[in-house]
């Protein structure tokens, strides 16, 4: 893993600012809007606002922007606290909402009517977006643009008396409807909305516009670099302009970056939301869902996402991160940890003719290759085992060295076993293998020192846990379905797939979050949300390889 502190641009200007003494310590935020579970985006942004302050020793706020009463949600500002805190961040005693600045923003907004920079208008939305312009026309002014100072701070005190209705008047900023920056002209300051608000009740029937609350609170906490997304950058000009005008004592500096998208999957609430409305996915934690909440449940280490966005890097380009990073990060942080167990897929009885009916043995086995430290656990082993279905070919091509009849192959673990005799059913499917074992080849033990190719899982049937085991795939089958007209037409029918599966005894004592390899199948863990010990139910945390890459370079040639 890499331990280099990491180098970006963002680093950079901070590094400059420590060293020339603009500032003596940083000062970040992480502003969530309270209306939907985080996604693999936001780790991105959660780790560089969080991580440049970790790294210099500042200060990072967690602040709620609640200014859109009607959207936001309790279960979601409970969501986010826990997310966070689960990706290693802590803000301390630095939690704040937007809304803990309600009368300071209103006090601004008032003392920009005062200053003449802001006005009181009647227009209706609708008017005002016809008076706006296009990007190629200038906008015109409002007929009310030049109320007077006195008549502007009675409406605006009216308003937020209550005695209008929603949309009867606007608070909008005085800057010029001629600019070819859209988001000078005139923007709106306050709305009147009559909507209870879920921290301030019905104290307040008017809220400011995302723009003059952001930036405000910026300045308020004494935030030293705004950091978000590309998609402000034109905002920037105004957000300097309510700096400029207002002069609050600490002047945040706005920088923005490229967001994260990762391919095969979507990162907005707006779109995620819509798959759970859809039924689509069970939920925000869904653990196919590429929410925090669904990568924890799925079983992704959060040191796997800190390392994947780290690799990532901060830029201004856009760009479109593989699936295969990601998941090359957490197998990267599994395969150290993670102690090894068997578990059989998609179970074919193997009966094994030569050993005694009432005979178990108790076979050592590695709890982890490279770390002898971890130690061994016992397997039962008897004549009844289950193997995987696809370790048995009848119609074997030379290569094959797993499975086929007349040939051998090594139990892992155990013993030499010999496919003497294949049994099918009615419908001609294979059902179970007659096999005998060769009792000198024992591992570890045995006297014979016999090699055959192939060596594959099993489980002893006796003994064997059954359990759903649940297999997770790409939500979606092109690379970025953000670009799809809907994207529930490239949905992949079979992101997710449920088999009944045998697991090793040891299994039951499997804890809660603890991530395992199966032998040969990839890293699973059991399910936060529906695993019972009466009704175990595991989850894929990811295949051992990347499957996919192999698929992909298979289309390419075909
Ligand atoms: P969404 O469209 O999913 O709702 P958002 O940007 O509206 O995303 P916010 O809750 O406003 O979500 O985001 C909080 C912070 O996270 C913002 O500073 C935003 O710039 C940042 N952020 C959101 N999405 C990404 C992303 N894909 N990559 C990097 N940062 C992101
Ligand atoms: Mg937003």
């Amino acid at each position: 893993m890499n331990d280099a502190p990491p180098r970006d641009f963002i680093r950079q200007i901070i590094h400059d600012d420590l060293e020339s003494g603009k500032h003596d310590e940083i000062v970040t935020r992480f502003p969530p809007e309270p209306n939907g579970y985080l996604h693999v985006g936001h780790v991105m942004s959660i780790c560089l606002n969080f991580g440049v302050t970790e790294e210099t020793g500042g200060r990072t706020f967690l602040r709620f922007d609640d200014t859109n009463p009607g959207k936001e949600r309790e279960e979601y500002v409970r969501a986010i606290e826990r997310d966070v805190h689960w990706l290693g961040f802590d803000w301390g005693d630095r939690l704040t909402h937007a809304s803990d600045y309600f009368e300071q923003l209103y006090d601004a907004a008032e003392q920009l009517i005062e200053m003449g920079k802001a006005y009181v208008d009647s227009l209706s939305a609708d008017e005002i977006r016809e008076h706006r312009g296009t990007l190629t026309e200038p906008g015109r002014n409002s007929p009310y643009r030049d109320r007077s100072v006195a008549e502007n701070l009675d409406l605006f005190r009216r308003m937020r008396n209550g005695e209008f209705e929603d949309g009867e008047y606007v608070l909008r900023a005085k800057i010029d409807m001629a600019s070819p920056n859209i988001n000078l002209r005139d923007p709106a300051l306050y709305r009147i909305r009559h909507i209870n608000h879920q921290r301030t009740g019905d104290k307040w029937c008017i809220y400011p516009m995302y723009d003059f609350a952001h930036t405000m609170s910026d300045a308020f906490e004494a935030v030293t670099h705004s950091l978000c997304t590309l998609e402000f950058e034109d905002h920037r000009p105004l957000y300097d302009w309510f700096l400029d005008q207002l002069q609050p004592p600490n002047r945040p500096r706005q920088i923005e970056f490229s967001r994260l998208n990762l391919a095969y999957t979507i990162t907005s609430k707006r779109k995620l939301n819509a798959l759970i409305e859809a039924r689509v996915v069970s939920g925000w934690d869904d653990p196919r869902m590429p929410t925090i909440a669904g990568m924890r449940r799925r079983g992704y280490p959060a040191m796997a996402l800190r390392d994947f966005v780290r690799r990532g890097g901060v830029t201004k380009k856009d760009k479109l991160i593989e699936m295969a990073v990601l998941e090359n990060s957490i197998r990267e942080q599994l395969g150290d940890s993670a102690e090894r167990r068997m578990a059989v897929l998609r179970p074919l009885r193997v009966v094994l003719t030569n050993y005694p009916d009432d005979q178990v043995e108790m076979m050592q086995a590695l709890n982890h290759p490279n770390r002898p430290e971890l130690g061994k656990r016992e397997m039962p082993f008897s004549r009844e085992l289950w193997i995987e279905q696809d370790d048995f070919l009848e119609e074997a091509p030379r290569k094959f060295f797993r499975l086929k009849p007349g040939g051998e192959v090594r139990l892992r673990f155990g013993y030499i076993i010999r496919c003497d005799e294949v049994i099918k059913n009615d419908a001609g499917e294979v059902i179970e293998l007659r096999c005998s074992y060769d009792p000198d080849t024992r591992s570890g033990t045995g006297t014979s020192d016999r090699k055959v190719k192939g060596t594959i899982h099993w489980v002893s049937a006796t003994h064997a846990v059954p359990a759903e085991v649940r297999l997770y795939d790409r939500l979606f089958t092109v690379p970025d379905p953000n670009t799809a007209d809907d994207a529930m037409d490239v949905l992949n029918p079979d992101s997710l797939q449920t088999v009944n599966a045998m697991l090793e005894p040891s299994l039951n004592e499997l804890a809660d979050g603890q991530a395992v390899q199966f032998e040969r199948l990839g890293y699973f863990c059991l399910d936060a949300e529906d695993h019972s010990s009466a009704a175990p139910v595991i989850n894929r945390i990811v295949t051992l390889r990347d499957s996919w890459a192999k698929i992909e370079r298979q289309a390419m040639q075909s």
